[in-house]
């Protein structure tokens, strides 16, 4: 007789909820009968990878039979440069979801806790239940606050840490919210954090934020030796599909992090990618000019349609929908997803009334508000 195999998994896994990933655009085409749809759910640069990383990739292709370089020499090399760092400060993930995930694996068992805020990235709840140790959630700041709605609230976060706690995850800006904390309110908040609790400094979107609100990475490794900080070339660097990402650390955690990773844990395509991709400033400068004109050209339209939207430094907008009777933000996705416009509803982040909008080129945010004022209609 089959046993339920759910009962022989380990208790942190029997609690989880599997990722509810969307659905593929071509199936999404085919049921509406139409090749045009768009996609502003996941938060990819609409502008496509750098023509240096394709041309890398295809060069790539002729020893793709090998195995990849499994301690990313070339790449590490090139960020520490990039970061002003030694090479054995960095570690490089499958995304940086792995370097979070890797994070929880060496930190974390069923006896820690590890803290993080109400509403941030869903991969934390993931990887640390994954892993049997309890997640403690710190309340974010109300809607109502004068500037940061629904964001971190660094108090909170540190009333959440007890004995047990081993990490603490901060998403700068915080994904789904737009939200983020100022380099100075960040330094004072990891000054009160015992320096034997790992800080997980996320900055995937680090990229797109005002100059001035860009943290001082090298000075703060040096200062907080507890301190892992996560990118990625997911967003701006446009190579979500390849999964590449890397943390920056103490040394010594960085060793531990690389005994904890498979030992090919980034393939040879990204690895080449990526590399190029480093040599392609240009082509950063332009995906942020035209994530700050398009950020702007939705937030005026919101406006005008009196949506509330949250504070954003990140290429998305969280836009409260919640207006006219339609309910909630799942009613107006289904509306807008019916019109090929695919964009993120965030009820399984608990913001039943909010859409992510990823903000895309000019032309898919026309078509997003266009259709948008239809469902209103
Ligand atoms: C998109 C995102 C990441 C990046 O994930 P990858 O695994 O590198 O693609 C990390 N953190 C947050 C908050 C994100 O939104």
């Amino acid at each position: 007789m089959k046993p339920s195999f759910l009962e022989l998994a380990t208790k942190g896994v029997q609690q989880l909820t599997p990722y509810q990933p969307g659905k593929p655009v071509e199936a999404l085409e085919r049921e509406l009968g139409i090749s045009n749809s768009i996609k502003l759910a996941s938060n990819e640069n609409p502008l496509g990878a750098s023509p240096l990383a394709l041309k890398a990739m295809t060069k790539a292709l002729s020893s793709i039979h090998y195995y990849p370089d499994g301690g990313g020499f070339v790449l590490s090399n090139k960020l520490a440069e990039k970061h002003q760092l030694d090479a054995s400060s960095i570690t490089l993930g499958n995304g940086s979801n792995d370097i979070l995930e890797l994070v929880t694996r060496a930190f974390l068992t069923p006896q820690h806790s590890a803290v993080f805020s109400q509403y941030s990235f869903a991969v934390y709840p993931i990887v640390v239940q994954a892993v049997g140790a309890t997640a403690n959630i710190a309340k974010a700041f109300p809607e109502s606050h004068e500037s940061m709605p629904l964001g971190h609230d660094p108090d909170a976060l540190l009333s959440q840490i007890d004995e047990k706690t081993r990490i603490i995850f901060i998403a700068n800006p915080n994904n789904p919210t737009g939200t983020w904390l100022d380099p100075a309110t960040l330094e004072n908040l990891f000054s009160n954090i015992a320096s034997s609790i790992i800080i997980v400094l996320d900055l995937a979107y680090t990229e797109y934020m005002d100059e001035k609100l860009q943290p001082p990475i090298k000075l703060w490794l040096e200062k907080f030796p507890n301190l892992v900080v996560t990118q990625t070339f997911s967003k701006v660097y446009a190579l979500a599909g390849l999964r590449i990402g890397y943390a920056m650390s103490n040394p010594e955690i960085a060793d531990i992090l690389n005994r904890v990773r498979q030992p090919f844990n980034t393939n040879a395509l990204a690895q080449a990618a990526a590399i190029a991709s480093l040599d392609d400033d240009e082509h950063v400068i332009k995906s942020v000019a035209m994530n700050k004109t398009g950020k702007a050209f939705l937030q005026n339209a919101f406006s005008q349609m009196q949506l509330k939207f949250l504070p954003t430094m990140g290429n998305f907008i969280a836009v409260n929908v919640a207006r006219g009777g339609l309910g909630d933000g799942l009613v107006l996705y289904q509306k807008l997803l019916a019109q090929g416009v695919i964009v993120r509803p965030v009820a399984n982040y608990a913001m039943p009334e909010y859409l992510r909008i990823t903000i895309g080129t000019h032309q898919q945010n026309e078509r997003f508000i266009k259709t948008l004022k239809q469902c209103f209609d």
